[in-house]
């Protein structure tokens, strides 16, 4: 097909058409590369998007259901108050997980929208560290477990209140999958880059999850299901918290003995761009 057509088929929304390299001049050749590359980049992030809707439109109908079922039967026929108040509860507990997940969507939106640009100071990962663990301890105390620090003053140029929430979820999770007199490892250290470690010895993800586990709405843990579990959001929002600072985040885990989370800042402020300066 002519270029002009291909072009114009693109354009109108078909976004798995290609320019044919081999029907076009040298120069034009590179020109439709570039493009080619770019309609590529395009269709997968449409893709995901729809795919992302979908997943939203699925995981508030299940809390929307609830709290329909709840009420219907509540207003049936009368009740005992006890029954009423119990009603009540259930339609509150869905009503609740609504709220958590429209707030995750929310800080998505923000990401995406740009609105809300990273506000970089110069903060210490192993200040935060040290708050953000001060103020989960009861959690890992109501667990009986240990928290062990091996925190090395740590500078980065970062937002402080956003790298504060990726603590926050990968200390939370941490706590959450770590059984009973388990212990809860976190580590910061300078070595060219700021790095944030934090180990448990909790219930390890399966080798095929491990590549999936940044995903929006992942979960591995059958606990944690649609009804009664976490978003499968709070591990996305960290990677892309991390990742608007030009850092990285990874794991390596094994069942049954526990996981590490290693984030990765870059240490000196960062242009514009993202790249260090
Ligand atoms: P959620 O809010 O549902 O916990 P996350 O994005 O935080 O979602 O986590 C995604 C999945 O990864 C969940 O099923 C969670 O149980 C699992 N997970 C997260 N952290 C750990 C960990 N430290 N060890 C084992 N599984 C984990």
């Amino acid at each position: 097909l002519a270029v002009v057509l291909v072009a114009t088929l693109i354009n109108a929304g078909d976004l798995s058409r290609r320019i044919n390299l081999a029907e076009t001049e040298d120069e034009l050749g590179d020109v439709a590369n570039v493009l080619n590359e770019t309609f590529a980049r395009l269709e997968g992030a449409f893709a995901r998007q729809k795919q992302f809707t979908a997943d939203v439109s699925h995981e508030l109908r299940t809390p929307v259901s609830l709290i329909l079922a709840h009420a219907q039967g509540a207003l049936l026929h009368e009740h005992s108050p006890g029954e009423y108040r119990e009603a009540l509860a259930d339609c509150a507990q869905a009503a609740q997980r609504m709220k958590t997940l429209l707030e995750s969507l929310l800080d998505f939106a923000r990401f995406d929208a740009d609105t809300e640009p990273i506000q970089r100071e110069p903060c210490d990962l192993a200040a935060l560290t040290r708050d953000c663990t001060a103020l989960h301890r009861p959690l890992a105390d109501a667990k009986r477990l240990r928290l062990e620090f091996d925190l090395q003053p740590t500078p980065c140029h970062a937002d402080p209140a956003r790298l504060t929430q990726v603590i926050t979820n990968l200390l939370t999770n941490a706590i959450r999958v770590t059984p009973a007199d388990g212990t809860i490892t976190l580590r910061t250290r300078q070595d060219g880059s700021a790095r944030f470690t934090i180990r448990d010895t909790g219930s390890g993800i399966a080798p095929h999850q491990l590549p999936h586990i940044f995903e929006r709405f992942r979960r591995v843990d059958a606990s944690r299901t649609r009804a009664t579990g976490g978003t499968g959001l709070g591990l996305a929002i960290c990677k892309a918290i991390v990742e608007a600072h030009g850092g990285s985040i990874a794991v390596e885990s094994e069942i049954a003995k526990g996981s590490t989370f290693t984030v990765l800042l870059p240490p000196r402020p960062l242009s514009r761009s993202g790249a260090p300066d």
